[in-house]
């Protein structure tokens, strides 16, 4: 274990990226403050599995955040607090707009107070857009299709003119599909509603679904169905530790996607979990769902020359394998 001394502040931290991230900062030896409202997260992860502080308050809480720097020494922050659903946010974008970006801004008005002038930052690469190649590397035009892709575009703006008026420096992650579960099977991803393809196949081996639906199977790509780029949770920890050592060194704000780079179909994806559970999976197929596109695979060549990132996890068996042994555990003792 490295002898680092410094303290992480990270919001969102009972959510399933953040907590990731969280057991990732302990085992390299950094101290960790969990800020979340708990809307979404799950307190019992932050108390009884990862054992940090957690205060319990919103970013937009401009005293919370100013008594929580005050009172913790901490030297850099990681951001997940966010809403996700696509849907939703279109349904009640102001929602997202007052938490995603007017939050953030709260947060990293905050920091600056607080002479904090590091942050890693959880973007998505749907602020592409709709694809015009791929794979899609960092410099693919910028076309958010829905609200919640605009927060986040919204706030890498943000940040590139706080870097510029206030040197606050940070690192924006844009990821692909986040998928699996921490391999050792202490955390894994509890949405609810759930609306990702491998919990849903999951749970659907589980017998807790009676089916799961194919969201369009005449995609131009070779089995008719969308193609995804699935990267591990425990892969996207990894790379918010090399993003705040980068940062610790000196680096200058950078951009950049995370991802497999390879492209897995919803077929595939089902095949896998069949074979990794043992059980046979319903499937229905049904309409395209609007706004997804075909193909959605990233370069994630920048984030390995320059921070030296290497997935580990890069076969989706072995993501099914820890997503399954997490929603196996999750749901043991219930019916
Ligand atoms: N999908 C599907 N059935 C479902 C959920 C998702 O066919 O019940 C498809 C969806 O259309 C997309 C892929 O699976 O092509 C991944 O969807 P997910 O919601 O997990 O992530 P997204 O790529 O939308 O962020």
């Amino acid at each position: 274990m490295s002898q680092v001394q410094e303290t992480i502040l990270v919001t969102g931290g009972a959510g399933y990226i953040g907590s990731h991230t969280v057991l990732a900062l302990l085992k390299a030896g950094y101290g960790v403050v969990v800020l979340d409202n708990l809307e979404y997260g799950h307190r019992e992860l932050v108390e009884n599995v990862l054992k940090v502080p957690l205060v319990v308050g919103d970013i937009n809480d401009r005293p919370t955040l100013d008594r929580l720097f005050a009172t913790h020494n901490i030297t850099a922050v990681m951001h997940f607090a966010a809403y996700i659903a696509v849907g939703e946010s279109v349904q009640n974008p102001a929602k997202y707009y007052r938490n995603n970006v007017s939050g953030t801004l709260t947060l990293l008005e905050a920091m600056v107070a607080a002479n904090v002038k590091r942050i890693v930052f959880a973007s998505t690469c749907s602020i592409y857009g709709m694809p015009k190649q791929v794979p899609m590397t960092e410099e693919h035009p910028i076309a958010p299709i829905n609200p919640y892709a605009t927060t986040k575009r919204m706030v890498e703006q943000i940040l590139s003119d706080f870097d510029r008026a206030y040197d606050l420096r940070s690192v924006v992650f844009r990821f692909f599909n986040a998928s699996g579960a921490d391999p050792e099977g202490l955390l894994g991803e509890d949405h609810n509603p759930e609306t990702h393809l491998i919990p849903l196949v999951l749970l659907t081996a589980l017998g807790k679904r009676e089916s799961i639906s194919i969201w369009g199977t005449d995609y131009p790509t070779p089995d008719g169905t969308c193609l995804r780029d699935y990267i591990h949770v425990s892969d996207l920890a990894n790379a918010y530790l090399l993003g705040l050592k980068y940062l610790s060194e000196g680096g200058k704000s950078e951009v950049f996607n995370l991802g497999n780079g390879n492209g897995f179909s919803v077929k595939q994806v089902i095949e896998t979990a069949a074979s990794v559970t043992g059980v046979e999976i319903k499937v229905l197929e049904c309409d395209r769902r609007v706004g997804d596109p075909p193909v959605l695979v990233g370069s994630c060549d920048k984030a390995k020359n320059i921070l030296g990132w290497h997935p580990q996890y890069s076969d989706l068996s072995d993501i099914m394998l820890h997503a399954w042994q997490w929603h196996q555990k999750r749901h043991s003792g219930h019916e």
